[in-house]
């Protein structure tokens, strides 16, 4: 017999626990499935050395709350990876959400019974759980990727990954360390890493742009503006905002901007640190040109910072348009290649040929290591959800149906899939916003749309295939009117071989797309098939 719930939801990162708490105010039953063993998503995986957010802490926190939000006081301009976790684990306490997760369980599957109109969920612990609606929210970064390197099985030393970070934490001190990979989450870890490691050898495929995120101590007065006016920040967050962030958007194009003012703007938003530097003109992401000028700016900056002209040169983006691939936000990292204990080694000159028993060979020169942290990224968006083996309609396999790239409607329901929802999945924002906003939007949608099924008496709510067809074509267009599908980026599935290249997340803003998914629900859920009994 499997135990029967109202809903599965299938994680308890940020996205999980909002739903599971919006679920039980509708008094529905409802089980999580986590497969670590506590709360906290990304932020109870990646514990690696110097994990922090880069949306500023005021804003990457839950909004549906008020008291919430006035209680919690972050220490940070950037919340660390331990301060989020606290937090994360703060909510699941306040609003006692722990007693619905099931810990340390991993679904494997998932299948649709249509007569009955419910999933049957398997765990790896061999249970089936029965379910009307079954909710993923895996995380469009955690399927964590190691690459397929030779020779890795036969190191004789420490291997790491990023996002499975052992939860005491790793000594680094006395050890030669290797890093894989140069993305954000190397980046930051980097410069902790040198301070302790006694050499370090960054091995680096593509360089990237990284902007300083000056990183401080809150300011009261920071934090008292936002909490006096929480309601109405969080209001214009929503309604005005591309990427559900508060950024000093310009009006301007770079394009039509002197020179001289162009690199004032540029300066002023660099010394302030963070993302907000991509927003100083319009057109950054729209057109090449101008786009050209803020690579150069930081280009400059990292000639200007770094001693050695050949690092530096190494270390400069050439090959993509800044902004194209995830920007990073540091803290010295650029600097802490002027470090005598720190090695670059450039794999596009050198290329990686195998990992040995003692090290690490590239370019025909053997590295020897102690210890090799792969910091090499996730499959991102789809990994998680493919993960599962997902059956719909007539035994559909989701895998089949994705083959050639995800197909959905509003990123939040895939046609032949009825009654299963995807939170910040491919065709949606996501990892394009502040991704805790997209998820507050995504739950708040969805609970809102089970409300409503529930109350006119529907069993199944399923996309229609045009609907569908129109929603892929209207992600994909929209893409291809910037500049962002020229990059190998996993946005677009490059990182990941033989991954269909698609550019995955929705880019026409988090306010648009709100409106978008509004428009459907105002209208009975145009687009949708309700049926009545099954489906
Ligand atoms: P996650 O936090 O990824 O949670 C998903 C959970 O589902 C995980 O705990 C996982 O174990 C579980 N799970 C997955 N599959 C299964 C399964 N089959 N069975 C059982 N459990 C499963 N976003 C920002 O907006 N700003 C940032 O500054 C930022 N920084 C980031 C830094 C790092 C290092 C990383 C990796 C991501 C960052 N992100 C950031 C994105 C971040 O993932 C989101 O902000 C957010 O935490 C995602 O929450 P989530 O609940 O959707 O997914
Ligand atoms: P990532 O951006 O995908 O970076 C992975 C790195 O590993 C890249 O430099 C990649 O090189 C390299 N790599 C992968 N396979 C390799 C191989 N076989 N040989 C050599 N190098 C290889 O992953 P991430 O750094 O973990 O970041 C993922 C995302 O998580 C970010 O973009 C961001 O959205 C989020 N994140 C945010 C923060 C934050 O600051 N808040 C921190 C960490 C992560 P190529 O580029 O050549 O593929």
């Amino acid at each position: 017999m499997s135990e029967s719930f109202d809903a599965v939801v299938i994680g308890a990162g940020f996205a999980g626990l909002y739903m599971l708490h919006r679920l039980r105010q509708q008094k529905l039953s409802v089980r999580v499935i986590e497969a670590g063993h506590d709360v906290g998503g990304t932020w109870y995986w990646n514990r690696y050395p110097g994990a922090r957010c880069d949306v500023e802490s005021m804003q990457y926190s839950y909004s549906f709350d008020e008291d919430l939000q006035q209680d919690w006081h972050w220490s940070e301009r950037y919340a660390g990876q331990p301060e989020i976790l606290r937090y994360i684990g703060h909510v699941a306490d306040r609003f006692d959400l722990r007693r619905d997760i099931a810990f340390s369980t991993r679904v494997i599957g998932a299948e649709y019974d249509e007569p009955a109109a419910r999933w049957a969920i398997r765990t790896d612990k061999g249970e089936v759980l029965s379910a009307r609606f079954c909710i993923m929210a895996t995380g469009a970064l955690s399927a964590a990727r190691v690459p397929d390197i030779p020779g890795l099985s036969d190191f004789g030393g420490q291997t790491y990954h990023t996002a499975d970070w052992p939860q005491a934490g790793v000594d680094f001190n006395g050890l030669r360390v290797g890093v894989i990979g140069t993305g954000s989450s190397a980046i930051q870890l980097i410069p902790v890493v040198a301070e302790q490691a006694a050499t370090l050898t960054v091995f680096q495929r593509t360089p990237n742009f990284s902007l300083p995120a000056r990183n401080e101590p809150l300011a009261p007065d920071y934090e008292q503006h936002w909490k006096a006016n929480y309601p109405a920040l969080r209001q214009r967050a929503r309604q005005e905002m591309r990427s559900g962030t508060i950024y000093d958007y310009s009006t301007r194009t770079a394009r039509d901007t002197s020179d001289d003012e162009r690199a004032d703007e540029f300066e002023a938003r660099w010394s302030k640190g963070g993302a907000n530097f991509m927003h100083a003109f319009k057109d950054l992401l729209l057109d090449k040109a101008s786009n050209d000028t803020a690579a150069d700016f930081v280009r400059a900056k990292i000639r200007t910072t770094v001693h050695d002209p050949a690092v530096a040169d190494a270390l400069c983006p050439t090959d993509y348009p800044i902004g194209t691939k995830r920007i990073c936000l540091d803290t010295n990292y650029f600097e802490t290649f002027n470090r005598s204990n720190v090695t670059l080694v450039n794999l596009r000159t050198a290329p990686l040929e195998a990992i040995t028993p003692t090290g690490l060979r590239a370019g025909g020169q053997e590295h020897t290591l102690d210890a090799i942290v792969f910091a090499t990224g996730f499959d991102a968006l789809t990994g998680s959800l493919l993960a599962v083996d997902i059956k719909g309609k007539g035994g559909l396999a989701l895998r089949d149906k994705w083959a050639e790239g995800p197909r959905n409607y509003l990123g939040l329901m895939v046609h032949g899939f009825p009654n299963l929802f995807t939170i910040t999945g491919p065709g949606s924002p996501s990892v394009l916003s502040n991704v805790v906003h997209s998820i507050e939007q995504h739950v708040d949608w969805l609970a809102n749309c089970i409300a409503y099924l529930r109350g006119n008496a529907v069993a199944a709510i399923e996309p229609q295939q045009e609907a569908e067809d129109r929603w892929v074509e209207h992600v994909r267009e929209v893409a291809h009117t910037t500049l962002y599908p020229s990059a190998a980026s996993w946005y677009m599935g490059a990182n990941i071989p033989g991954k269909p290249r698609v550019f995955l997340p929705y880019i026409g803003g988090t306010n648009t797309y709100r409106r978008i998914c509004d428009d459907v629900a105002a209208n009975h859920y145009k687009g949708f098939t309700l049926a009545r009994t099954g489906s």
